[in-house]
């Protein structure tokens, strides 16, 4: 386990990435620096009426931009630290997307298997509660999502909570995103950012010098996978890769890991984990003992999905696979990635990775704001288009399309395929942006620089609208 802080090491990273910019050093420190933490310990009544005393955080780490964005996330490892580590991640993952919001982060340090359903929502609506009271939450203001430990049933407690406690805010719902689908919000949402994290890697493999240098073909096809973590974005990054042509050979969970040189079929494995309780004894798959030895499998690609600091100076030496997917936040520590890359492996860094939460959390924001769905104003119009246009073509070449082509030709788009286009192209957009970056320097820095120095000369300039610096 690295015995540095999770805020430092972002920072070392930062400051790694600020030495090749030109900013000053007090802008550089303004954009580093954590703006404000809020600690919070509530007490709450078990079903037994027992109390607890639950700690809980919000870091807002930099309003260069309104409303702040994050998750927040259930876990007993939450701390301080990390809450401000993830804030910061916040800040540089919007700016790479062009998301336009500044970073924070939530948690609260509770093992969510200890309580009853009613408890978390006691919890959680106390937290709303708090944030309310003391401004950290609200639509212009800082806008939570879910996070590790957390879904839209949390999300939904939130929203109501904030609807209830303000007065007639027209835009109420637009306080947290991640939210069911009735109370507003986005078709596409849940499975974002694993199906982000597929577009990544799968923009990441085509490029074929890169491929090339790491000994492997151009493309997503054949290769072997394994990801750590079935959780929200490890199950979706999985099955996407797997319908994108990659071959998942191995899964690990807390209970343990399975490895299956062939491939798994990760709906399959899903379902037997819920009958089963676990990912082991999955039929056709060899148990490992421990889950930390699925991150040393041969492979091509290894997709830690999971939470922060996995890959340490203890493993980073026996990581097999050429491409390290960064899935989770922070899972590779900054030492570890040094030698990873010392290694000539590739690592797709998390704030670039996963940035596909926050992106269609913009979306359903934005929803959120215009109260209207997507697609609702064209859909039909374009439908209507396309029918007339293939009926033009038919008439002219007197020949008819055959009717499942003339379906999906004429098919206008709902909201769910805008939400997945917008999703496509902005990680395709950032992938290059960053590459670019990379090249400019040479390809003398890493995927993890470039995306810092690109994050910082936008928040830089964003800084400079505001008139704050010259
Ligand atoms: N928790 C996700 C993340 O770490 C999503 C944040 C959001 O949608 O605001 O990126």
């Amino acid at each position: 386990m690295s015995t540095i802080k999770f805020f430092d090491q972002v920072n070392q990273n930062f400051d790694k990435a600020a030495a090749y910019t030109k900013h000053d050093k007090g802008i550089l420190s303004q954009i580093k620096i954590c703006n404000s933490v809020y600690h919070i310990t509530f007490p709450v009544k078990r079903d037994d009426g027992s109390i607890t005393t639950v700690n809980a955080w919000r870091a807002e780490h930099s309003q260069h931009k309104l409303p702040v964005k994050g998750g927040i996330r259930y876990a007993p490892s939450v701390n301080e630290d990390e809450v401000m580590a993830l804030s910061a991640l916040m800040t540089y993952k919007c700016a790479i997307v062009d998301v336009p919001f500044g970073g924070a982060k939530g948690g609260i340090r509770i093992n969510k298997n200890d309580f009853s359903e009613s408890e978390l929502e006691r919890i959680t609506r106390r937290y709303t509660f708090e944030l309310i009271k003391k401004n950290f939450i609200g639509p212009g203001i800082d806008v939570p999502a879910p996070d590790y430990g957390t879904g839209a049933r949390e999300m939904s407690w939130i929203a109501d909570t904030y609807n209830s406690m303000t007065d007639s805010n027209i835009n109420a719902f637009a306080c947290v995103t991640g939210k069911p689908i009735p109370q507003g919000g986005v078709r596409g949402r849940t499975e974002a950012t694993g199906r982000g994290t597929f577009f990544g890697i799968r923009e990441a493999c085509d490029i074929a010098d890169d491929m090339k240098r790491l000994g492997l073909k151009p493309g997503l096809d054949g290769k072997r996978v394994v990801v750590q973590g079935l959780g929200n974005v490890g199950y979706y990054a999985a099955k996407f890769l797997q319908q994108g042509g990659a071959v998942i050979v191995g899964i690990a969970e807390y209970e343990g890991a399975i490895y299956a040189p062939k491939g798994l079929d990760v709906d399959a494995v899903a379902k037997h984990r819920r009958e089963k309780g676990s990912i082991l004894d999955f039929p056709g798959a060899k148990n490992l003992a421990k889950n930390s030895e699925a991150l040393e499998l041969d492979c091509d690609i290894l997709v830690p999905a999971a939470l922060e600091n996995q890959i340490t100076m203890d493993n980073a030496g026996r990581i097999k696979a050429r491409i390290i997917a960064e899935a989770a936040n922070g899972p590779v520590t900054a030492d570890a990635s040094e030698a990873l890359l010392a290694a000539g492996k590739i690592i797709i860094p998390d704030m670039y990775l996963n940035a596909g939460g926050v992106t269609v959390s913009y979306f359903e924001w934005l929803k959120n704001l215009s109260h209207v769905r997507f697609g609702r104003m064209n859909k039909r119009f374009e439908e209507d288009v396309n029918t007339r246009l293939l009926r033009t073509v038919e008439e002219m070449t007197g020949k008819k399309l055959p009717k499942a082509l003339f379906d999906t030709i004429v098919h206008g788009p709902d909201e769910e395929d805008l939400v997945n286009s917008g999703l496509e192209e902005t990680m395709i957009s950032s992938y290059r942006q960053i590459r670019e970056v990379k090249h400019q320097h040479n390809d003398a820095i890493s995927l993890r620089t470039a995306a810092f120095i690109s994050a910082i000369n936008k928040v830089a300039l964003a800084y400079k609208e505001l008139g704050i610096f010259p």
